[in-house]
């Protein structure tokens, strides 16, 4: 295995093999991304699905797409599960911490002992992939898969395009929060270029089922201020979604919606599982959400992170202000 640093130049060499490796395997590509897939790991992964299909090769995404999302691939584009692996494949693992296998999705990983190639912008990413390119500086993955499909030397069509930019579109929070770089603005001018859609994406996004409104009213009842305002929360339950009539996957833009309240430096929607807790956490910057998340067995970025806290709401939540509380007290805030 070899541990690398994506810092440049090093960034475009390790690039550059990755596609050589892509380019000389003659078997099948499998490619998995994380648990609950968010539009730069579905963006990331068909980008590089249909690069790679364009040049020929037999490239297959794993995934099970949640609704908000299912305009994105074409009808049996994207398989749910892959059942058993084929003879000879290669994995490349998108968007996500390659070491930990309770967040890849897609397959079962336990049964698979080929090389791994993973292309990441998580900061708590171990690297310890056969060949990565992690880069925390990136905005998303997607940005990152776009430099892989010039290196793969794929020509550029609407199709590749539009994912592509819909996974930048997704980490930037549709290029508003602070990590919308210049980069990233000449990446999505360039994307648009190509043809990629970017009205349509925000108009299929902005879709909500009925039952978006009513999850929305329970989420927006059960809402707490806490440490003086500076931080808040939301838990959504069972029966919540059996009164709104949604599900599970219809939960992940509700943090975007709580976070938004003013004088709020962390924001944390809890997914109450029963016997288990997730926890979304959001921060306007001065606090690390990455502390809080890592603080409660989990990873993601400093803005967005995440966690899976194997214990009842109750003790996730008593875990998750313990956690909070240091990092607001590291920080100078309380
Ligand atoms: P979300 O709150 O949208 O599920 O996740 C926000 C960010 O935190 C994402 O970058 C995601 O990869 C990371 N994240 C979410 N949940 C977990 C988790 O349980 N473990 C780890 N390591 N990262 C997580
Ligand atoms: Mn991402």
């Amino acid at each position: 295995m070899t541990a690398v640093n994506s810092s440049e130049p090093r960034y475009a060499e390790l690039t550059a093999q990755i596609a050589r490796r892509l380019l000389d395997h003659d078997g099948p590509v499998v490619i998995l991304s994380h648990v609950e897939p968010d539009g730069d790991a579905i963006g990331s992964c068909l980008g590089l699905q249909r690069a790679l299909r364009s040049l020929g090769k037999d490239a297959t995404t794993y995934m099970d797409v949640p609704r908000y999302l299912r305009f994105v691939p074409e009808p049996g584009e994207i398989e749910p599960r892959l059942a058993s692996w084929p003879e000879n494949a290669l994995l490349v693992v998108l968007d996500v911490d390659n070491n930990d296998v309770r967040r890849v999705d897609g397959a079962d990983l336990s049964a698979y002992a080929g090389d791994v190639l993973n292309v990441d912008h998580h900061g708590t990413n171990r690297r310890v992939a056969t060949l990565g390119l992690v880069d925390p500086t990136k905005a998303a993955t997607a940005l990152m898969v776009m430099h892989l499909v010039d290196a793969l030397g794929a020509a550029w069509t609407p199709e590749l395009a539009t994912p592509v930019l819909l996974g930048i579109n997704t980490d930037t929070g549709s290029f508003r929060f602070s990590n919308t770089s210049p980069e990233v603005l000449r990446a999505a001018a360039d994307l648009v270029e190509r043809g990629a859609r970017l009205a349509w994406m925000n108009e299929m996004l902005s879709q909500q089922q009925p039952s978006y409104y009513a999850l929305l009213r329970e989420v927006l009842s059960s809402m707490e201020f806490l440490e003086g305002g500076l931080v808040v929360v939301a838990r959504v339950d069972e029966a919540m979604l059996a009164r709104a009539g949604a599900a599970w996957e219809d939960v992940e833009s509700y943090v975007n919606v709580i976070r938004g309240a003013e004088g709020t430096e962390l924001a944390c929607l809890f997914k109450d599982f029963g016997d288990r807790t997730k926890l979304s956490l959001r921060s306007r910057g001065r606090v690390s959400a990455q502390n809080v998340a890592v603080a409660c067995g989990g990873g993601g970025h400093v803005a967005a992170a995440g966690a899976t806290v194997t214990a009842p709401y109750a003790e996730a939540r008593a875990l998750m202000e313990r956690a909070t509380r240091a990092e607001l007290e590291r920080v100078g805030l309380v």
